[in-house]
């Protein structure tokens, strides 16, 4: 039911005047391919040419729009040599200046004789004033005039600016009057205008230094914001009311596993726990989020969740991004289920042949209750006898669509449970991961202690392999970290390389290499090494990075800190302090040259705290959405006016207006919803469009 006046603002950018295929491929490359995305096209700036002086008065170096008349014309007396068009105005003469001019160009947009009205930057050569391809040449006696002030877009390579600008205020043109979606007296309260005045407002920055461009930014981010929040509300409603299935034990096994355990669950894991229960008790489906810091102890909280599954009678599935972690959770967890009894299987890429066909086997029949697993998980022929509960650890490296595969495994309605160390800054987690329900474990196990943190010249690395001797006589493990941003780079894998035969030279064969482009077993073998004792320096890039635990580490030395985000340092902080002893993680930065101001500010913020949700808010403002989330993800979060660093304030309004919204208005019938649902489709949430018709 898309309201027919939108219909012009979603047809493609080629239905512009003047926009032929070729320019609509490059508009859909720097900005979107319909003439929506233009009209919600913030400009990155302007150009001033509103400066109008005389010829004698204009200021060299400035861009001028002056009256100029055209005496006469000196073509280029020889190849390689410009076009010049002496002109003047009645304080003095000026040069127009053409290279490569083309055919009879120049002639015929300056005759002898003409007034016209120009505009560029002025110069000068020989002493004489002189603009070198004025950007604009119009004939005021047409009613043609030079703007003063022009907008900047985004462009691409082959995209001119004037062009971009003319097709952004074309599909301006094309923005109809629409009915308020907002309160009346919210947006007085913010001094905010209505839409399209906001929209005209958000295209005029030049307007009063930007001021009310920013103003009018904000409250169309927050009609962003609201139909986001919405459509996330909207989507979560109909999660919950789908027939999940209730999983209710009788606790046999979970008492069992709570009596093999030699500590008691933190209270924080306690609460969590208790979340979950409750969701899989219910006839809902489950679609939470357990956010905890590295060695919060969310792995147990799974298990006991598992086992409620178990004792319904159904199975459980553990997914896992890597090999390594899959594997690393199948021997904590079988280790658990002997004890108490509960079959466990593990299914990654590398089970083949028989021994993969018995596991699919056991998991078809119901012979076995828990699997553990990578994304073979979700092959083509891999069949769950009953599948009631899916548990996706790390989940931010899966996609929406791996998540879902897995789910539908299921067959039946599955309670799904994602896990991340990785905490979420709460404005991202209201706008991606609004349709979950979320649980977080913010205190540590106890007998933790903190990580002693410093940052340390890389001048100073000789002390540090000094250090390494000392830990390694007192029967200590050591992880070094050298940097690979990227897999395939050359360099960084020769310093990996090179740190590794150096350390080799000195400490002789306990030293263990792992890094991406190893083959995965004999990564795998080297990681073993390093767990068993076998070797006791482990050189290695972020492939150590998560979840992997060998408590016997207690130095961390990450060469290049510098280059490394903060949410990363902190996951590889995690790699220690694991054990009894007290633990130590040594920055290594470069400061030659010196260190920007974000990568200063890194290491002083990790050197500070250690606390996972304050590390994962301070990324966010020093790196910005995209780069937290990663390019993927932050695909997943289709804002194109808010700014997650710092419309927090907008963003839990949002929220709050939303729940309002829904809680008063769930089919939005009221004027004030059938205003919204133009607000969704403005924001083209489909989705929540389609959710509000069957729903
Ligand atoms: P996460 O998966 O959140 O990184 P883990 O579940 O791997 O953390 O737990 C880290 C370590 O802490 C494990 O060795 C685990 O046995 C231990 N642990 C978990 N919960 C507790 C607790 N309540 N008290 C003491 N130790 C715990
Ligand atoms: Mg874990």
């Amino acid at each position: 039911m898309r309201p027919e006046i939108l219909f012009p603002l979603f047809a493609p950018v080629s239905s512009l005047p003047g926009i032929g295929p070729k320019l609509a491929r490059l508009i859909g490359k720097a900005a979107g391919e319909r003439v929506i995305d233009l009209v919600f096209l913030a400009p990155t700036g302007f150009v001033d040419r509103s400066y109008r002086p005389t010829i004698a008065t204009a200021e060299e170096g400035r861009l001028v729009t002056l009256d100029i008349s055209v005496l006469a014309h000196q073509p280029p007396p020889r190849k390689g040599l410009p076009w010049r068009v002496a002109c003047y105005d009645d304080s003095g003469p000026i040069d127009l200046v053409f290279f490569s001019a083309r055919g009879d160009y120049v002639p015929k947009v300056l005759p002898v004789a003409a007034r016209r009205r120009i505009s560029g930057t002025l110069a000068s050569y020989n002493g004489r004033k002189q603009i070198v391809h004025p950007d604009f040449i119009v004939d005021p006696a047409k009613g043609e005039d030079v703007p003063h002030f022009e907008n900047v877009y985004p462009l691409t390579e082959g995209l001119g600016a004037r062009v971009m600008a003319k097709a952004v205020r074309h599909a301006l043109e094309l923005v109809p009057e629409l009915s308020e979606w907002q309160d009346a007296s919210f947006l007085k309260q913010n001094g905010w205008s209505g839409w399209r005045t906001a929209l005209a407002a958000l295209h005029a920055p030049f307007v009063s230094e930007g001021a009310p461009a920013e103003i009018a930014r904000r409250r169309l981010a927050f009609d962003e914001l609201l139909a986001n929040q919405l459509t996330l509300l909207l989507a979560r409603e109909r999660q919950r009311g789908l027939r999940g299935r209730r999983l209710s034990g009788d606790g046999r096994l979970r008492k069992a596993l709570h009596d093999i355990l030699p500590w008691a669950l933190t209270k924080d894991q306690q609460t969590a726990l208790a979340e979950i229960d409750a969701d899989i008790a219910s006839e809902r489906r489950m679609t939470r989020l357990l956010q905890g810091d590295v060695g919060s102890g969310k792995t147990i909280v799974a298990l006991m969740a598992m086992l409620s599954a178990v004792e319904a009678g159904a199975q459980a599935a553990l997914m896992a991004p890597t090999e390594i972690l899959a594997r690393q959770h199948f021997a904590t967890l079988s280790g658990y289920c002997q004890k108490i009894g509960v079959s466990i299987v593990l299914l990654t890429g590398r089970e083949r042949g028989k021994a993969r066909e018995e596991i699919l086997g056991a998991m078809a029949s119901g012979n076995t209750a828990l699997v553990v697993g990578t994304h073979a998980l979700f092959s083509e022929d891999v069949a769950f006898a009953d599948l009631g509960l899916a548990v996706i650890d790390e989940q931010h490296r899966f996609g929406v669509s791996q998540r879902a595969a897995l789910v539908r495994k299921g067959g039946e309605p599955v309670d799904t449970l994602a896990m991340t160390a990785t905490p979420i800054p709460r404005t991202l987690e209201l706008t991606l991961y609004g349709d979950m329900d979320v649980s977080r474990i913010r205190e540590r196990p106890p007998g933790r202690q903190k990580i002693d943190t410093r940052a340390v010249p890389l001048a100073r690395i000789a002390e540090m392999a000094d250090a390494v001797q000392r830990a390694l006589a007192r029967g200590e493990r050591i992880y070094w970290i050298c940097p690979m941003v990227n897999e395939t780079e050359d360099s960084d894998l020769a310093a990996v390389t090179a740190r590794f035969e150096v350390l080799t030279r000195r400490f002789g064969n306990v030293v263990a290499l792992a890094h991406g482009q190893m083959k995965g077993a004999e990564r795998d073998a080297a990681m073993e090494r390093f767990r068993s004792g076998d070797a006791r320096i482990l050189v290695a890039t972020t492939v150590v990075e998560v979840g992997v635990d060998v408590p016997e580490a207690t130095i961390i030395i990450i060469e290049h800190a510098e280059r490394f985000g903060l949410s990363q340092l902190h996951q590889l902080r995690g790699r220690v302090g694991r054990g009894a002893q007290a633990s130590h993680c040594i920055l290594l930065y470069q400061d030659d040259p010196p260190l920007s101001d974000t990568a200063r500010a890194r290491l002083t913020v990790i050197r500070e705290t250690d606390d996972g949700f304050r590390i994962a808010e301070e990324d966010l403002r020093l790196r910005g959405a995209g780069d937290v989330l990663g390019t993927r993800q932050s695909g997943d979060v289709p804002l194109r006016l808010a700014r997650l660093e710092t419309d927090r304030d907008l963003i839990e309004a949002a929220r709050d207006d939303a729940r309002l919204v829904l809680m008063r208005d769930p089919a939005l019938q009221s004027a004030r919803g059938q205003a919204l649902r133009t607000l969704l489709y403005l924001f083209e949430r489909d989705e929540a469009v389609r959710l509000l018709r069957t729903g």
